[in-house]
């Protein structure tokens, strides 16, 4: 066990593990949380006042979260001193611990790290980007039927234009690729261009395909939607369209059919193909037929632009999607606006086993301390987080409570100036609503 300088080890409680390759989670799990900067602390303590409420009401004392906090962003740099925005015992403690709980951070300006998030995601290899979007009736959205979106975006986290490999304009390293690709490729980059590198490699891709994979598997999704740009950028985006259908054929052959064959065999998507063999889900932990019985999930790809339209005109076609990270990014956000926002969208980082639960949202710095804004989406990144221990009675009555909160109209500034007749209420009395509607 690692020995941490600021970190206190709570007495009670035990490790998550994995064992045999899968998650082991005791009934006292000790969870590792950063309570994060600005509106943070008023989101984590409304958050957790819920988690608990919800745990306790599930499993009557038979279950407990035993949260353990761990320091990143400003509180860091009181705790440890100037710099140290980003602890090691801080990303030790999360790969320890293997699932972790986060609030907003704020971006630190010089001292070398270009943003906490993206260090965390770099540290421990958390690969996947995992942000499901849905609606919660009553929440204000400018579409108008916000409850057809129902998807969970598998995001690539590690590659692609974010992997940051940018050279400035007229800088040598900028000039020598320039010389270096219209020489030895009879190219015609401009000079003086600003160059950045867009790695997209078989084993990133086709890890997170499998992700996305293996969960529509275990939450009985119908469909797995790879979305690329490949049709212009072939050995990028196309590669990783090819990739994902290699790694579905492969590692899934009898859990999934892809579109194509599906017209070729039933003439038309709708799920259900003679090549079914009952059983095959068993196969995975916990896997069960997905969609109706007997069917397979179908897996397609859509070309990046389209799917922005297809999400706004057709977005009951889809459910999970699997994409490169600038798609993955900008489609999040996109989304999210759809069913209400950034406030009410939760997200979580994963690796192969390690989970980072966190708000997608920033610090709001100036709102910091009001207890003011909306803790909905730290709220459902904890849901998320509960499911991923196993916990779902806890992770439903979280869910069905919300719903019916925000149907009664009592909800926090950002909902209630959208709504006609709510009551608005700070962050803590938001949480406490939750918490008297939880059944
Ligand atoms: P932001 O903190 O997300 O805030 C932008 C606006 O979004 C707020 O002014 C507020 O809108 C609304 N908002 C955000 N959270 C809300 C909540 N919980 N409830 C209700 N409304 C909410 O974005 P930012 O101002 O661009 O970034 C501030 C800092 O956060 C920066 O340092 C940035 O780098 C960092 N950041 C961190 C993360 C992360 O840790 N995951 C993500 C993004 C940004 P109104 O003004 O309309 O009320």
């Amino acid at each position: 066990m690692a020995k941490f300088k600021k970190i206190k080890v709570p007495k009670e409680g035990q490790k998550i593990t994995v064992v045999k390759n899968k998650l082991t989670v005791p009934d006292d799990p000790i969870i590792p949380f950063i309570e994060g900067d600005g509106i943070g602390p008023d989101i984590w303590r409304a958050t957790k006042m819920v988690l608990d409420a919800s745990v306790d009401k599930a499993y009557k004392g038979k279950k407990k979260i035993v949260w353990m906090e761990i320091f990143a962003g400003e509180k860091a740099v009181k705790v440890y001193g100037k710099n140290k925005w980003l602890p090691n015992e801080t990303v030790d403690a999360i790969r320890e611990y293997v699932v972790a709980l986060k609030g907003p951070l704020t971006t630190p300006i010089g001292g070398g790290i270009r943003s906490l998030n993206v260090a965390l995601r770099q540290k421990l290899d958390l690969f996947a980007c995992v942000r499901p979007v849905k609606y919660y009736a009553g929440t204000p959205s400018p579409v108008k039927r916000p409850q057809d979106l129902d998807i969970v975006i598998f995001r690539e986290n590690t590659e692609d234009v974010y992997a940051g490999i940018e050279f400035k304009a007229r800088t040598k390293a900028a000039n020598e690729i320039i010389e270096f690709i219209n020489k030895g490729y009879k190219k015609n980059i401009r000079e003086k261009s600003g160059i950045g590198i867009k790695p997209i490699s078989k084993f990133g891709s086709m890890r997170l395909v499998k992700k996305a994979i293996e969960y529509a598997i275990e939450n009985n999704r119908k469909s797995v939607t790879l979305v690329h740009k490949g049709n212009i950028m072939k050995f990028t985006e196309g590669a990783f369209k090819e990739w994902g259908y290699e790694v579905a054929l492969k590692e899934f052959r009898d859990y999934i059919i892809t579109e194509d064959e599906l017209w070729d065999q039933v003439k038309g998507p709708d799920g259900v193909t003679p090549m079914t063999k009952p059983g095959a889900f068993k196969k995975l932990r916990g896997g069960k037929p997905a969609g109706n019985p007997g069917s397979r999930i179908v897996v397609k790809d859509r070309i990046a632009d389209q799917m922005f339209q297809q999400l706004l005109l057709r977005p009951s076609e889809y459910d999970v999607v699997a994409t490169p990270n600038l798609n993955g990014d900008y489609l999040s956000d996109a989304a999210a606006a759809q069913v209400g926002g950034l406030g009410m969208a939760p997200g979580s980082n994963i690796s192969y086993f390690t989970g980072l639960f966190e708000a997608t949202h920033g610090t709001a710095p100036k709102y910091a301390g009001m207890d003011k804004v909306n803790p909905g989406s730290l709220i459902l990144s904890g849901v998320m987080m509960l499911r991923y221990l196993g916990w779902k009675e806890a992770a439903d009555k979280i869910e069905n409570s919300i719903k019916k909160t925000i149907r009664s109209k009592v909800v926090t500034y950002d909902l209630a100036r959208q709504m006609k007749g709510a009551k608005k209420v700070k962050c803590s009395q938001f949480a406490k609503e939750i918490v008297k509607n939880m059944k």
